[in-house]
């Protein structure tokens, strides 16, 4: 089911309820630009009605990371004269995560349900007014799409706002952890006032940026310190609290999350 759909400028959010997944439609003059197209079949088709609404055609179809939740839909939305842009590693990365898209762990990539794109690029690529930029960690084709013009980044789950009134972690399970410190820095650089994440609401400034890149600091720093003592993830997690990770005042959304990016950290070494 679609919960919301939001309208600022050019950009329309469209909220699914499962996992609280977003969709953007940009729209230009002539045309649209769909950004990541939700998981359940019947939200997929309604994203592809309401564009229909426009009576324009879909020209760009742009996945912020191989997720299901971020990518399943398009086959949904991409129309004849439709572009698949995605970053260089989605194809791949989808190849390697294949047990995690398909439960039956088939060798085989179903090319009716998973689209394969027109246009991959490496650090970033020009698209009319848009930049788009490769942020890896969250997972290693990670990208964000920064809107100068209205100083919007849609950050996919680089950055993430699952629950409202709750703070979600940043969650590199799939990636890397310097990774993902390395893309945050390079968000920093740039002016920034609404970030709309791939999951709830939109966040206002670069705040979030801030304290992710402090938890994901002093998470890296505490389990380098315990390095020695070999201790399992489940050890860890309870040694090092996320409290003492986190600078916020918030209470963690998904506290699981801090646990599996311990049981990363420690595979990254
Ligand atoms: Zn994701």
């Amino acid at each position: 089911m679609i919960s919301e759909i939001t309208q600022t400028g050019r950009i329309v959010q469209i909220r699914a309820k499962t996992l609280d997944v977003n969709a953007y439609i940009i729209l230009f003059p002539d045309y649209l630009i769909i950004i990541d197209s939700l998981l359940l079949p019947s939200d997929s088709q309604k994203l592809a009605d309401l564009a229909e609404s426009y009576h324009k055609p879909v020209k760009y179809q742009i996945n912020t990371h191989f997720h299901s939740d971020h990518c399943l839909g398009n086959r949904y939305l991409k129309q004849r004269e439709t572009t698949q842009i995605n970053q260089q590693d989605y194809w791949n990365t989808i190849i390697s995560e294949r047990a995690m898209i398909n439960p039956k762990r088939s060798k085989r990539i179903d090319h009716k349900r998973l689209t394969k794109p027109e246009i991959t690029f490496c650090d970033e690529y020009l698209l009319d007014d848009l930049v788009l930029l490769s942020t890896p960690g969250h997972s290693p084709d990670s990208i964000c799409i920064y809107l100068p013009a209205e100083k919007a980044l849609i950050s996919g789950d680089t950055i993430l706002n699952n629950t409202a009134g709750k703070y979600s972690l940043p969650y590199f399970f799939w990636g890397n952890s310097q990774n993902l410190i390395d893309s945050l820095e390079k968000l920093l650089t740039l002016d920034i006032d609404t970030i709309y994440s791939g999951h709830g609401y939109p966040l206002r400034g670069k705040t979030k940026i801030y304290s992710d890149l402090t938890y994901l600091k002093n998470l890296c720093t505490e389990v380098d310190k315990q390095r020695s003592q070999q201790l399992t993830s489940t050890q860890l997690a309870e040694k090092i609290s996320i409290i003492s990770c986190l600078n916020s005042p918030l209470e963690p959304a998904v506290p699981q999350v801090h646990e599996l990016n311990i049981r990363q950290l420690k595979s990254e070494h």
